[in-house]
């Protein structure tokens, strides 16, 4: 089947990536350009561009379902990819296509729905045999019983929304007196961002790590697994890093929580790509923690250790083609590691950039994959997400992916604003990141800003400035500068810099 026109309705790097397999699969990419944000770079690869034509004053397109669909019928569109983020998880959204005779690339509105509330999901999950977090399975609107909860559970607990996703509408309690407070500020927060302010609450895991394991399923009852990932390097629970497979699984391990996944996907009927979630605790227990039902932003480290493109089986599955592989064709080859280079400043609590990028230059690497939605001259505004580039290495051990990935951050620039490429060459020199026993409080526990000081931009920055000291100040004074440009004592550069 060739030639269906699909709309992606998602912008950035992930409409670019979603654009690479349709232009594979010899189909039509056709994508929205809004005012917001009219030079991205996802438009330059795109077969057709609707304009969205949106006002100041209206809501961005990505989230305007209606209106979506009203230019997608207009333009003869056949299937609709939602990316991640957005729609893409909007029961709503997906049931509307459905209706209007578009295809929804994507699971069943049902699926999304279901798996949308986090109380609903652990249901299912229990009732397909995985272990659970120890906590309620149910919403709790009262309070008071909430803490009487808490309580039995002991704590610290995590307050989480039941419709959350983003790492939004959670909170850590630490103690009894924080609860009615914390409680109320979690609610309103999951309300204002999803229109539901229903929490529940679970015994907080400490020191965790983050799994997860990527199912595809389609409609004809067949269901597997593309191994699992660890996401936890995070800041407030977003993720910032992930790599595939997770260096704390052993075979056995690995195989164990696969199969849970698998077997939670099978027992709703799931199809499509999903991502089954899992925490980890110190005595390496495993729980179900909640079900994407979308391509994760992540999904790259995955194909590149089982080769499978996701959002060719996205598309092809929407179109009710039968999985052509077992699980035992899943092979799973060396390692891949992503790191989400957003636009912010690590030496300022992970501050927001905005501003113009000068220059964006990446290094040639043979395993290297760049998915990005920047060019020279982009501007990043607050409009959208600060994720501007995805870097994603595959090697045949781990060791030698973080080496290779140390050398594509070193050879990477983007000038203008800062990102957090130096954030990242210093969590793979950490020891607790290469012996693969970081968990999600990594940044709490180990990172400071002077940790990024040693970064190749510093050194460069210091070198510069010393030289531009040397030329200002020591001339004036009459004397020869006595610095040789590589022989600079970096330590006191650094020092006088600070
Ligand atoms: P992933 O789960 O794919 O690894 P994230 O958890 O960071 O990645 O979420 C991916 C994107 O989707 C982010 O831009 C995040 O803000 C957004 N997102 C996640 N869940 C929701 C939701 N329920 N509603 C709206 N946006 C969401
Ligand atoms: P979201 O929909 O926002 O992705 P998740 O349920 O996946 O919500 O949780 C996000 C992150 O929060 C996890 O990756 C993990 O780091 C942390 N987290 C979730 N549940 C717990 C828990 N019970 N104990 C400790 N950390 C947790
Ligand atoms: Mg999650």
């Amino acid at each position: 089947m060739k030639g269906k026109r699909i709309l992606i309705a998602n912008r950035g790097e992930i409409a670019s990536r979603i654009i690479r397999t349709i232009k594979k699969l010899e189909h039509v990419a056709i994508v929205i350009r809004s005012n917001r944000d009219k030079n991205a770079l996802y438009l330059e690869y795109a077969d057709e561009i609707i304009d969205a034509n949106e006002n100041d004053e209206d809501k961005v397109i990505f989230l305007d379902a209606d209106r979506i669909i009203e230019l997608a019928l207009k333009h003869r569109v056949e299937m609709i990819h939602p990316g991640y983020g957005f729609l893409s998880e909007n029961y709503e959204f997906a049931k509307k296509c459905n209706e209007a005779g578009i295809i929804f690339i994507g699971p069943l509105p049902e699926h999304i729905f279901q798996m949308g509330l986090k109380t609903v999901a652990k249901e299912y999950a229990r009732k397909a045999g995985l272990p659970l977090v120890p906590g309620t399975e149910d919403v709790v609107r009262d309070v008071k019983k909430a803490l009487k909860i808490a309580k039995k559970i002991g704590f610290p607990v995590l307050l989480k929304a039941s419709a959350g996703g983003g790492g939004r509408g959670m909170r850590i309690v630490e103690k009894a007196e924080h609860f009615e407070r914390l409680f109320n500020s979690a609610s309103q927060e999951a309300f204002n961002a999803f229109g539901n302010g229903d929490l529940f609450i679970e015994k907080y895991i400490n020191n965790p790590k983050h799994i997860e394991v990527q199912v595809l399923g389609d409609k004809h009852g067949n269901v597997i697994h593309l191994w699992d990932r660890e996401c936890s390097l995070q800041r407030k629970h977003q993720k910032l890093l992930e790599e595939a497979p997770s260096p704390a699984l052993s075979k056995k391990m690995r195989n164990s929580v696969c199969k849970m996944a698998v077997k939670l996907a099978q027992h709703i009927g799931y199809y499509s790509t999903g991502t089954v979630e899992f925490i980890m605790d110190e005595k390496r227990n495993i729980y179900f923690m909640e079900m994407n039902t979308r391509l994760q932003v992540e999904h790259p480290v995955t194909e590149e250790i089982t080769g499978i493109d996701l959002v060719e089986w996205q598309i092809r599955i929407a179109l009710d083609e039968k999985l052509p592989f077992k699980q035992k064709d899943i092979a799973l080859n060396g390692t891949a590691i992503e790191c989400r280079i957003n636009a912010e400043n690590a030496q300022n609590r992970f501050s927001p950039e905005t501003g113009f990028i000068e220059k964006v230059r990446f290094p040639y690497h043979p395993r290297l994959r760049v998915e990005t939605s920047i060019k020279d001259g982009t501007y990043v505004s607050t409009n959208f997400d600060s994720m501007l580039v995805k870097l994603i290495v595959h090697e045949k051990h781990r060791n030698t992916a973080i080496q290779s990935m140390l050398k594509i951050l070193n050879e990477s620039r983007i000038s203008g604003i800062k990102t957090l490429i130096p954030f990242f060459k210093t969590v793979l020199q950490h020891p607790e990141f290469q012996k693969g026993t970081y968990t999600t409080r990594w940044i709490e526990q180990y990172f400071t800003p002077e940790m990024l000081i040693n970064s190749d931009e510093e050194t460069i920055a210091a070198l510069t400035a010393t030289i531009a000291y040397a030329m200002e100040y020591l001339p004036i004074a009459g004397e020869k500068p006595d610095i040789q440009q590589d022989n600079l004592n970096l330590w006191v550069l650094n020092k006088r810099l600070r």
